[in-house]
């Protein structure tokens, strides 16, 4: 028993953390280290070459031979480029690795081939990365070997993000300067600062890679383009939290250690609701740490799948007619001395603080629904949105019973008397416990669900970076403590003001609470009552982040330029249009060069047979109408194939960004969806054993 490896011992092993540079730094450089993570400003050049020399010794000792600045471009992953420790070797041949303060804080990756929606012309190739202190290094695991990567944020040489990572650390400045004013207001005098804490759930499918290999659309698209109904799919609802199978187990294991190993808290896993989907929830951390794990689980679940001979899907839509996948994004706020400003306590009607900040976040989710909803639009996700078993493309806020309640109260008097208590849980058998009920029931088809002290964001897609959903949250609730903080410190009676400011709030926004179904057709006419914006589809999304309204928030609080919001909703709509390009293409190939050269054959043998079992002296009507069903759907399939060509070379002709991405949308997508129907249909009809692409009952079921 004694090569046992401990979960504690494994947990944070690849993690150059502030327990190790506690341990291995002089105290001063330590103290500073430490002070700039929490309260921001700048390591001097000296106390960073301490660091960077710390940092490569432990990470060579640890059998590190590379390091990267690891960032996040704006394709949603990650980037690196390895760089080795070797110097130029002394006379005897010998090498001493380096690594100086200079190389820890900067480096100038070649921006040119990374999305930059015409921030910068490829001749003017310089970007920069910058070592964001506040997440820690890491070695990466890989075939390569040990390297050390280290979290960096990605400008242009003018100043502008080019990624992901510098909005979200601008957003929590902002928030957290907006939030310790309501916090001093509210009478906290030792809270230094205020931090988004996330926590993501990942949902994530598993395929086998023999399958998946002879499969074109999986392995270009991510997703199934072709594929008929298996017989079985998620209705016996006997997959979600099912017995986890040997495989998929095996494969699990493997993933946690890896991710302990990097620090990630990998916490909870289970079956989900289609038939091998899975998910993985870690506890949460501070937002900026949340979406560096977020990247690495994603990578983690890529690369420990092709241990296993499996592949991961992360696509938000793999499969047509069983469950997407998503990742919940749930986000509250936290003071650095702990308190979360979302814990409504036991009696949240009394608590006026929890009710101010309430009030705010409604504000902030109804002002800005549509910047929301863009936040968590990504291509595949526009195929799970909306499609019953996802929330629908519609923001609004459920908040459960007992605070619906106690907001209904305020509306209407200003003041919540009573509580709606939850009760005990009686099960009715004498030997198991009676419990308190929690206060409210779960909502799962609401966008954006209070969940006892945080908000569940569940709009994110399973592929998509949580940076963007959580930057948008930051900015519009800064925007609307601001507001209220510019009262608040200009009232004459402050707890006037405060009951005024929540009953204003609340009555004006009230729209955005919706506890029912979030599913259901009704919904979606009551919300267009309401005025809420109901935006479908990722590029009808992307205007939102461009509007008057947008860029003064985001200008305001120095989370994005004017320019930038542009250049990503540029990039917004070059993304979707060759994503969608790949996916045409992939059709076109696999049904000229698989489906339908299967399918003749087919015909083939059925028009021998026919004219055999006639031969026979046998009534061969049943093989003639086989054949005649088949013809027929191969003739609308060809026709189909040749449709969805002249559209892609149209679409390729547009050289509008914009305009190329709803043509897409509007004349290649449907032209693809027209193509997959009949061959839908032949899978259908058609022997299996002369079927070219493994079909859905084998893709879900053989893992
Ligand atoms: P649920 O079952 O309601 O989804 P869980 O407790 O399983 O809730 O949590 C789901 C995710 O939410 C986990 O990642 C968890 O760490 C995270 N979480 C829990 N509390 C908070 C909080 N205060 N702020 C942010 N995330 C949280
Ligand atoms: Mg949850």
């Amino acid at each position: 028993m004694n090569n046992v490896v401990t979960i504690e011992e494994m947990f944070g092993q690849n993690v150059f953390s502030l327990g190790k540079m506690r341990e291995r730094l002089p105290k001063n450089v330590y103290k500073e280290v430490k002070k700039v993570m929490t309260l921001g400003g700048e390591l001097s050049m000296a106390t960073a070459n301490v660091v960077a020399k710390e940092m490569k010794d432990w990470a060579v000792e640890n059998g590190a031979t590379h390091y990267t600045h690891w960032f996040q471009p704006l394709t949603g992953i990650t980037a690196e480029k390895h760089d080795a420790f070797v110097t130029h070797p002394d006379e005897d041949g010998k090498m001493i690795t380096e690594f100086s303060g200079k190389e820890l804080i900067k480096g100038e990756p070649d921006a040119s081939s990374f999305p930059s929606g015409g921030l910068r012309a490829t001749f003017e190739a310089r970007g920069y990365t910058a070592w964001d202190i506040t997440s820690p290094a890491f070695l990466k695991e890989s075939a390569c070997g040990l390297t050390l990567c280290i979290p960096t944020a990605f400008c242009s040489y003018t100043g502008e993000a080019l990624d992901k990572k510098t909005p979200l650390l601008r957003s929590m400045e902002a928030l957290s300067e907006q939030a310790m004013r309501i916090v001093r207001l509210f009478g906290d005098t030792e809270a230094q600062k205020v931090v988004p804490s996330v926590g993501a759930e990942q949902e994530y499918f598993l395929v086998d890679k023999d399958l998946y290999m002879q499969r074109e659309d999986l392995m270009f698209a991510g997703r199934t383009l072709f594929g008929a109904p298996a017989p079985k799919g998620q209705e016996m609802e006997d997959h979600y939290f099912g017995v986890i199978k040997e495989r998929v187990g095996a494969y699990m294991k493997d993933l946690n250690t890896e991710l302990w190993k990097l620090g990630v808290t990998a916490k909870t896993q289970h079956n989900e609701a289609a038939p091998a989907q899975h998910e993985l929830a870690p506890i949460y951390e501070t937002a900026n740490i949340a979406g560096d794990h977020n990247q690495l689980v994603m990578e983690a679940m890529k690369r420990v799948a092709y241990k296993h001979d499996l592949r991961c899907l992360l696509h938000e839509k793999p499969y047509a007619g069983v469950n997407g996948s998503g990742k919940h994004d749930n986000w509250s706020l936290t003071t650095d001395t702990g308190v979360n400003l979302l814990d409504p306590g036991d009696t949240p009607n009394k608590n006026i603080r929890f009710l101010f900040v309430l009030a705010c976040v409604m504000k902030a989710v109804d002002n800005h629904a549509d910047l929301l909803r863009q936040s968590a639009a990504d291509v595949g996700n526009d195929h799970r949105l909306g499609a019953d078993e996802a929330p629908p493309a519609i923001i609004s806020i459920f908040l459960g019973e007992q605070l619906e309640d106690v907001v209904k109260q305020l509306i209407e008097t200003g003041d919540a008397k009573k509580l709606k208590e939850s009760g005990k849980l009686e099960t009715g058998v004498s030997t198991l416990p009676d419990f308190e009920k929690d206060a409210t029931d779960r909502n799962r088809t609401s966008p954006f669900a209070f969940t006892g002290n945080k908000f569940e964001f569940r709009m994110v897609g399973a592929a998509d970076s949580i940076a963007s959903a959580n930057t948008t949250l930051n900015a519009i609730v800064a925007e609307a403590f601001c507001e209220a903080a510019d009262r608040l410190e200009n009232a004459d009676n402050f707890d006037m003001e405060v009951h005024d400011i929540i009953k204003e709030y609340m009555t004006k926004h009230q729209r955005i609470i919706f506890n029912g179904n979030g599913y259901s057709e009704e919904w979606v006419a009551e919300a267009a009552k309401r005025g809420l914006p109901n935006i479908k589809s990722m590029i009808e999304a992307a205007e939102t982040l461009t509007t008057d309204k947008a860029v003064a928030l985001f200008e305001k609080f120095g989370i994005f330029t004017k320019v930038e919001l542009e250049s990503r909703e540029e990039i917004i709509y070059e993304t979707y249009a060759k994503t969608i390009n790949i996916e045409a293409l992939t059709m076109i190939d696999m049904a000229g060069k698989k489906i339908i050269p299967a399918v003749v054959k087919y015909t083939k043998c059925l028009a021998d047979t026919v004219v055999a079992v006639k031969g026979a002296g046998v009534d061969a009507s049943v093989q003639i109408e086989l054949l005649k069903e088949a013809s027929e759907k191969l003739a609308r399939m060809q026709s189909a194939l040749k449709q969805l060509e002249t559209c892609e070379k149209e679409a390729g002709r547009i050289t509008n960004a914009k305009e190329q991405a709803f043509f897409y949308k509007d004349t290649v997508m449907p032209a693809m969806e027209a193509l997959r129907t009949p061959a839908d249909e032949l899978e259908m009809i058609v022997d299996k054993a002369m079927w070219p692409i493994p079909t859905y009952g084998e893709l879900m079921f053989e893992v």
